[in-house]
C-alpha cells in the first residue's frame, strides 16, 4: 500500500467516526477563523435548509468536523481532494 492510500484509507476511518458510518459527505470550503478574508477551513456542506450554499460561515446548524487548512488555496484543495474521494471504498 503506498503512502497516499495508507493516509487515504486512516482519514477516511477517522471521518467515518465522526460523520456515521456510509456518509458519503460532500466539502466546503468554510470560514473557520474568524476575521480572514478568505476561507481557510473546510467542513461538510451543511443541509440546514436556513443555511444558504454560498455562505462560507460555520454555524450552529453546521456539521462536524471543521478543519483548519491556514490558507485558502490548501481549503480549497483539501476539499476537492475530499470530494475526489467520496464514495471510495
Ligand atoms: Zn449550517
Amino acid at each position: 500500500m503506498s503512502a497516499l492510500s495508507a493516509a487515504r484509507t486512516a482519514a477516511r476511518r477517522d471521518l467515518l467516526s465522526v460523520l456515521g458510518a456510509g456518509a458519503r459527505t460532500e466539502w466546503r470550503t468554510c470560514f473557520s477563523t474568524d476575521g480572514s478574508e478568505e476561507p481557510t477551513g473546510v467542513a461538510p456542506v451543511c443541509p440546514d435548509e436556513g443555511h444558504e450554499e454560498d455562505d462560507g460561515s460555520v454555524y450552529v446548524c453546521c456539521p462536524e468536523p471543521v478543519i483548519e487548512a491556514d490558507s485558502h488555496t490548501m481549503a480549497a484543495y483539501l476539499a476537492a481532494l475530499l470530494n475526489a474521494d467520496r464514495g471510495a471504498s
